[in-house]
């Protein structure tokens, strides 16, 4: 693939710019978005010129594949803003990885590398006033790549549009969250296309989720598609589960989406000589543990909500409320993560990434 330096990206700068509207203190997540935006297009075999642009509608073909077979995958990551104005993006390189390992299971043809980075950075730097500094605070950066070729063939398109959005947040879920364990509907299953970022598998959760949410819970833990006997992952992030002192999470499969935040707080548990299991885990051992009172926390691990706690959990009709935990492991990771995003702790791992 080509390697294109930065002053070869197509720019066109907003003439005004819409900061000044957006109440920063009261911001709902994914609804307002920055002054520019990042288009590079695919066709004749070969990804076009970038191009960074006023944040616009666009114009696309009815027949564009993405609306009739879905063909589409997606990323979520932050940039933070020290206190000195410096601006930080969280394992970049693991998002851009994953970008194409989802559109390699969706025939979707994949971003180079340095096309990724360089618009990225171009455009986080044209819109920095947007990252507002202070814990909590960030900008949710949401690349994207859609299938635009006109034609309803059921193939895979010749033509591509991968873009870049980003969105003013402040940490969201910070409630904790009640979730029902999944007994009938299913996320993913094996050989399937659950591990990808695949806009399909958000799609197909709302229906089920929204019979949750009329039950008085906010999520699902998804379950194994075969037996529903084991516990996976939440719709958007990865669960861990604390019984005791120790931890236990799912290993990643077909099934399960390989989180940026599940693979940090693993390490982290390592540091911190916090025990950490990755294995299966059965929805029986989790109902045991709550019967007899060694289940301490469940929680889920996403770019999103970095930590969300679960407060209660339910499961054939039996609810179990999870005490509040003085001293909770949630709690713990949750500070340590944003702290190092936020180049306040030291960054043992190489996380950080200085956009300059
Ligand atoms: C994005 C996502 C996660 C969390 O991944 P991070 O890299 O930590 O943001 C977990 N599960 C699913 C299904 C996801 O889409």
């Amino acid at each position: 693939m080509a390697i294109i330096p930065t002053y070869e990206i197509d720019l066109v700068k907003a003439k005004t710019s819409k900061i000044n509207d957006v109440d920063f203190n009261n911001l709902t997540f994914g609804r307002v978005f920055t002054d520019h935006m990042f288009v590079c297009d695919f066709k004749d075999g070969e990804w076009q010129k970038p191009q960074i642009m006023p944040y616009q509608a666009m114009t696309i073909d009815p027949s564009a594949r993405v609306f009739h077979y879905g063909q589409a995958v997606f990323e979520g990551m932050k940039a933070y803003k020290d206190e000195d104005g410096k601006v930080f993006l969280f394992r970049p390189d693991q998002n851009f990885e994953r970008i194409n390992k989802s559109s390699a299971r969706m025939a979707i043809p994949e971003f180079p590398k340095d096309y990724f980075f360089k618009g990225l950075e171009t455009l986080l730097k044209l819109d920095s006033e947007w990252i507002k500094p202070g814990v909590g605070n960030s900008l949710y950066l949401r690349p994207f790549v859609i299938a635009t070729e006109p034609a309803i063939s059921a193939s895979p398109a010749n033509e591509y549009r991968f873009m870049i959005i980003c969105s003013p947040a402040k940490a969201y879920y910070n409630e904790p969250v009640r979730v029902l364990f999944a007994e009938k509907f299913s996320r993913s299953a094996d050989g399937g296309v659950g591990f990808a970022k695949a806009a399909g598998n958000y799609g197909a959760q709302f229906y089920p989720t929204s019979l949750a949410q009329k039950k008085g819970f906010q999520q699902i833990i998804w379950t194994d598609a075969s037996t529903h006997d084991y516990l996976e992952e939440a719709g958007t992030m990865n669960i861990f589960f604390r019984i005791g002192d120790k931890l236990i999470t799912a290993p990643n499969n077909d099934r399960i989406l390989d989180g940026v935040t599940r693979k940090s707080v693993i390490q982290l548990a390592e540091d911190l000589g916090i025990e950490c299991e990755v294995r299966r885990v059965s929805v029986k051992e989790i109902k045991d543990a709550a019967k007899n009172g060694s289940l301490k926390e469940i929680f889920g691990a996403g770019t999103a909500a970095v930590i969300s706690p679960v407060s209660a959990f339910e499961h054939a009709g039996d609810v179990f409320e999870i005490p509040e935990e003085e001293n909770s492991y949630a709690t713990l990771f949750k500070s340590t993560l944003l702290n190092i995003q936020h180049n306040l702790a030291e960054d043992k791992h190489d996380w950080r990434y200085e956009v300059k």
